[in-house]
């Protein structure tokens, strides 16, 4: 029989590259979306597997379904979509863990939470392990998604403690690849369409910050992988590619890689911007044998073949 798995923001980035990945391992998928970020056009491929099914649907209201597993990906991801209804942002991830988590519980299924590198905040140490308990500002602009998501996993310890509910939680550094939209407003689809459209290149204060950059194909591996982990692995655990790179270093690769005329202006630094995110990923490399192969100029080059298509 197969499995049958639930994927919540299944129409998103990161959520289409996964539906499609576990269709191909013989799943039956489930893809819930209520569309706001996410888009058909991500899945529309998939539509006509009998194995596929979409449901436009609200992760803060209950959902009722039978399925061994949930991957929790539905949650706005970019500042600026994250930002535009804070209180609807904290909503979906505490709302929608309790409904997604309360789901596993009563078909004893395994559910995965797609957390972040936002819990560590704007970290004081690097690069940043598991145990490192982060620095958030609770009131700050971004809070309602690291407090949101730091909440989520919260509910997700205490319904494996307190209700024996088999959990995993991810925390995914910044990820990138095809299927971003292009008015995410990440910086790596914003530089590429950017770049591609002739347009300024806005860097966000002076472009030293740092981010690691992991290629979605093996981000989506990796979440695979701890899934399918025995029942005593819950996580969290870290996943992104090591590889740390300034923002202005960013700039100026997609500059070269697209042969642009894009000149580099340069924009106020939004508040609690983090200075710094570098994952250690040991606890990845050793409990899911996992480390990302796709390097950042190899995923760039695919992203950016990517959006030639559709701008
Ligand atoms: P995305 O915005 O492309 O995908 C999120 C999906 O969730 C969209 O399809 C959106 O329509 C859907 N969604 C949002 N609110 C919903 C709701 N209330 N009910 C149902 N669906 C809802 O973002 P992504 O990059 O694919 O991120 C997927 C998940 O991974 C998110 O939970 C995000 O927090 C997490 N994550 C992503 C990154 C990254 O760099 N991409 C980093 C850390 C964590
Ligand atoms: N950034 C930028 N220009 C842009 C978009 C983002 O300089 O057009 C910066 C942003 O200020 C941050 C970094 O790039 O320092 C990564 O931003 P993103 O929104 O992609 O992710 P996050 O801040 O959540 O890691």
């Amino acid at each position: 029989m197969k499995k049958r798995v639930l994927v919540t923001g299944g129409a998103g980035f990161i959520g289409s590259h996964l539906c499609e990945r576990l269709l191909n391992q013989d799943c039956e998928v489930v893809c819930l979306d209520n569309f706001f970020t996410g888009s058909r056009e991500n899945i529309v491929h998939l539509l006509n597997n009998p194995y596929f099914e979409l449901i436009r649907h609200d992760v803060t209201m209950p959902f009722y379904i039978e399925v061994d597993e949930i991957y929790n990906l539905a949650c706005p991801a970019s500042p600026i979509h994250y930002q535009y209804n804070p209180i609807k942002t904290i909503k979906t991830s505490v709302m929608g863990a309790i409904n997604m988590l309360g789901l596993a519980k009563r078909v004893k299924g395994k559910v995965l939470q797609a957390s972040t590198s936002e819990v560590y905040g704007d970290p004081e140490v690097h690069p940043q392990k598991e145990n490192y308990w982060g620095n958030c500002n609770p009131i700050g602009p971004r809070s309602c998604y690291d407090e949101g998501k730091r909440c989520a996993e919260s509910l997700f310890i205490n319904y494996h403690t307190q209700n024996k509910v088999k959990i995993k939680i991810q925390r995914i550094f910044n990820t990138y690849g095809p299927k971003m939209h292009p008015n995410d407003g990440r910086v790596v689809s914003n530089f590429i369409v950017q770049a591609l459209n002739k347009e300024d290149i806005t860097i966000y204060g002076d472009g030293s910050q740092t981010r690691s950059f992991c290629y979605v194909d093996d981000l989506v591996e990796a979440m695979i992988r701890l899934m399918n982990t025995d029942d005593s692995i819950i996580g969290p655990i870290n996943t992104g590619n090591p590889n740390e790179f300034t923002i202005k270093e960013l700039a100026e690769k997609i500059i070269k890689m697209t042969g642009s005329a894009s000149k580099i202006i340069y924009k106020p630094l939004p508040e609690d911007d983090p200075k710094q995110r570098q994952p250690d990923i040991s606890q990845a490399k050793k409990i899911l044998d996992w480390e990302p192969k796709v390097q950042l100029e190899e995923g760039l080059q695919k992203t950016i073949d990517y959006f030639k298509t559709i701008i």
